[in-house]
């Protein structure tokens, strides 16, 4: 098939699911509690992407706060800082490396499982790269962001393993950070070929918008089958650097403003596949919005995603 369909990863949670997170931090319900109502909005999201047609599903992340924190809370060798901002109004606990990182036990896989007993469809695994989780935190046990992140991609390449042996076809190892600091491109690199080492499933990142003039083509390096790339809140502009240097791998192309509350048109997405049509052999193609949802209304995330499978339904007849 043409042009899967696919996700990010993260997806807004349901009003009541918000409740009982901010109930939890309180201590005012159980964790047994909270981890129902997550099942219940990971179910939901499952056959609201089974029901509009979605050919690559996720979990939706309804167990998650940040993509950062949430792995380093559950390995070993973290502690987890008070609010640090981060852009804008943004507020989250930074983690602090304070020990050697270990994984004591899997973190995603009961998730991942549960996820995919709901669907005949591929459900990906999803991870935060050693690259993003570095950069992100805060370092007083290793002498080198070298190290740290190293050290990093070793313990994200067991979960991955994890992953796979639960049956796993894709594994989406997100990498936010690699495009605001070109000047680590190299050791992103290294530390993405120790995390995917030995793996047989279809592996790919997630980068969010920046630099990209810095660090592509080198970014082709990244050792994964597929980069999936923010294209839409530029309107496309990353494509005149593929029509210098092609894009030799599979790309996940960001068909959808997820920074915009409009609900593109259907036209819209068309024209935008379009123009990448042009550019990258549509075998190569994957189309997913720029990035994850989870900042998006309800509705508002609902009605984008419509548009977006419906759009390449068209596309598709017309190929
Ligand atoms: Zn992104």
């Amino acid at each position: 098939m043409l042009l899967p369909t696919t996700t990010v990863g993260s997806f807004p949670k349901p009003d009541y699911l918000a409740k009982a997170r901010f109930q939890f931090s309180k201590g005012q319900i159980s964790k047994t509690e909270l981890e129902e109502l997550e099942r219940k909005a990971t179910r939901e999201w499952i056959e609201f992407q089974e029901e509009i047609g979605i050919d690559i599903l996720v979990d939706g992340e309804m167990y998650r706060g940040d993509m950062v924190t949430y792995f380093a809370e559950n390995f070993k060798g973290f502690e987890i800082s008070g609010l640090v901002r981060s852009y804008g109004n943004r507020y989250y606990r930074k983690p602090v490396a304070v020990g050697e990182i270990e994984r004591a036990n899997p973190v995603t896989v009961e998730w991942f499982k549960f996820a995919q007993s709901l669907t005949q469809k591929p459900v990906k695994g999803m991870l935060t790269g050693p690259y993003t989780i570095m950069d992100w935190s805060f370092d007083e046990h290793y002498s080198s962001r070298r190290d740290f992140c190293l050290r990093l991609a070793e313990v994200v390449c067991e979960e991955a393993k994890d992953l796979e042996a639960a049956g796993a076809q894709y594994i989406q190892i997100d990498e936010p950070a690699i495009s605001v600091r070109p000047e680590e491109l190299d050791l992103a690199i290294e530390a993405m070929g120790i995390a995917t080492q030995g793996l047989k499933a279809h592996t790919l990142t997630h980068i969010c918008y920046g630099d990209f003039p810095k660090i592509y083509p080198k970014m082709l390096e990244i050792p994964v089958d597929q980069i999936d790339l923010e294209l839409s809140n530029n309107e496309f502009d990353l494509l005149g650097l593929f029509k210098k240097a092609p894009f030799t791998k599979e790309i996940g192309l960001g068909v959808l403003d997820v920074h915009s509350h409009r609900v593109e048109t259907q036209s819209e997405v068309i024209s935008r596949i379009e123009k990448a049509l042009k550019i990258i052999p549509k075998e190569k193609i994957y189309v997913s919005p720029d990035c994850g949802l989870k900042t998006r209304g309800m509705e508002e995330t609902k009605a984008k995603l419509r548009v977006m499978v419906a759009a390449v339904k068209e596309v598709r007849e017309s190929l």
